[in-house]
């Protein structure tokens, strides 16, 4: 998939309709149109990293961002006292369906085991 016709990508450029629930100059909050909780929020950088293996040296601080977002989101949504679960889907054996790298932030019932 090409940057341009990648959905976060559009999304991020206002290109395709969506609500953001947060947004800087590196990242951008929305909801998971199939959620998977009751809360079900995508943490999404700007740049079009198809992944984390699509990550690089330099990269950190922007990893390091996107949980930060991530966390302060969950809190925002109610999610801080009882906990949530953040998931980064990598590849096709990790279900990755969008390939462009998001955090998904999951709360607001108890989670089952992984695996
Ligand atoms: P993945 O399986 O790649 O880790 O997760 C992609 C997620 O993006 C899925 O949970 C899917 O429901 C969500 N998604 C796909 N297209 C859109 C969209 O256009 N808008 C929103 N808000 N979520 C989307
Ligand atoms: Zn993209």
């Amino acid at each position: 998939m090409t940057e341009q016709d990648c959905i976060f990508c559009k999304i991020g450029k206002g290109e395709a309709p969506s609500t953001f629930l947060h947004r800087d100059d590196r990242c951008f909050v929305i909801r998971d149109i199939h959620p998977k909780a009751p809360i079900h929020l995508l943490v999404i950088p700007l740049r079009h990293i198809t992944a984390v293996a699509g990550l690089a040296a330099g990269d950190e601080l922007l990893v390091g961002h996107l949980l930060t977002v991530a966390g302060q989101a969950a809190k925002r949504e109610g999610l801080a006292e009882n906990g949530y679960r953040l998931v980064v889907n990598q590849g096709v054996d990790g279900g990755q369906e969008v390939a462009h790298l998001h955090v998904h932030v999951l709360g607001g019932r108890r989670l089952g085991a992984m695996g």
